[in-house]
């Protein structure tokens, strides 16, 4: 068995997939086996820690949780303005359509609401 890769060897491999060398040596090394699992554990825990680290504190979560809910109030609002805005549009265009269409003249082909029969 040739040498065991390094710890950051193994850290590369993790995260890089590189190289074939380390791939085929784990591959068939329950030692680096073990490392890479110790590794692997390292990461999550080292994850967890971070992500307790970097965790907002409460109040704090709180505000920017209300300052979320204040954009997504004024999106939902902007939504209706769009909304209001788009739907006499298309009001507009079936008023106007038939009026500027000169086939529509004869009323009697056209449904009340504008689609022949
Ligand atoms: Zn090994």
């Amino acid at each position: 068995m040739s040498r065991h890769p390094s710890r950051q060897r193994l850290q590369r491999w993790l995260d890089t997939g590189e190289s074939r060398r380390v791939d085929r040596h784990v591959s068939d090394c329950e030692h680096c086996h073990e490392a890479l699992e110790a590794l692997t554990e390292l990461d999550v825990e080292v994850v967890a820690d971070l992500q307790t680290a970097i965790a907002p504190p409460a109040d704090l979560n709180d505000r920017t949780n209300l300052g979320v809910d204040d954009r997504l109030r004024s999106e939902a609002a902007a939504g209706t303005f769009a909304d209001l805005f788009l739907i006499p549009w298309d009001l507009v265009h079936s008023i106007l359509d038939p009026a500027t269409d000169s086939d529509t003249a004869h009323q009697d082909d056209v449904d009340a609401d504008g689609s022949p029969r």
